[in-house]
């Protein structure tokens, strides 16, 4: 099983790529992740990390040198979600050439629908516990007590807009790149996080339709 999550900026990629991960056993491949776990260590190109905390995307040579380091190990055999990337058409081209190389293919493009008004809110209350690398959000999933916070230098204010602002002038166009090829699955966002689980499962053809809500 090989999927893409894509999603504006706080659309709950992270959140339910942990879900959609644990439910079919394969490894989440979180392109942001990877570059906050560099940043951490210390490792990250200056020049990367300065474009990462105003908001803006990294070449896409970087990030496709990352993603192909990523699919050499052992995990990725039995398949793996990518979360955060491809975030432009040619990430997305990239992506297929290392695909088919591989001798493998996507199976489906899951996009996480959400209204631009809701992002932001969602964002500039996101924390995320240092510990357990858990997501929460102030107000509807509030962090535990013991937790140790940790507010993104991207999900202040200004720096969310400019994120947002990426997203539709070059992440939005995957989404009829991927509808020509027939591997898109439109997901209604808004909701409860466990709703949304079932709705992306549902898009995935692993849990049979429940007649409440009628399959797009
Ligand atoms: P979001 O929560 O906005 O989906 P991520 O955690 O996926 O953000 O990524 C954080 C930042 O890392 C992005 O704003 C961008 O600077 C950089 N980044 C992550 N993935 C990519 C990518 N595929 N291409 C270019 N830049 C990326």
């Amino acid at each position: 099983m090989i999927v893409i999550l894509v999603g504006p900026p706080g659309s709950g990629k992270g959140t339910q790529a942990e879900f959609i991960c644990k439910r079919f056993g394969i490894p989440q491949i979180s392109t942001g992740d990877m570059l906050r776990a560099a940043k951490r260590a210390g490792t990250l190109d200056p020049k990367y990390l300065a474009i990462m905390d105003s908001g803006g995307l990294l070449p896409d040579e970087a990030i496709l040198g990352l993603i192909e380091r990523r699919l050499e190990e052992a995990d990725t055999k039995a398949g793996f979600l990518l979360d955060g990337f491809p975030r432009t058409v040619p990430q997305a081209d990239g992506l297929a050439a290392l695909l088919a190389t591989r001798g493998v293919a996507l199976d489906a493009v899951v996009q996480l629908d959400v209204p631009r008004d809701l992002l932001e809110e969602r964002l500039v209350n996101r924390r995320t516990d240092r510990k357990s690398g858990r997501i929460y959000h102030l107000v509807y999933n509030p962090p535990p007590a013991d937790a140790d916070l940790e507010h993104r230098e991207d999900d202040k204010p200004a720096t969310v807009a400019r994120r947002q602002d990426a997203y539709e002038a070059q992440t939005a166009a995957l989404l009829p790149y991927y509808d020509a090829k027939g591997l898109l699955r439109r997901v209604d966002g808004v909701g409860a996080a466990a709703d949304i689980t079932q709705r992306i499962e549902r898009a995935l053809g692993s849990v049979p339709a429940s007649g409440e809500e009628k399959a797009t």
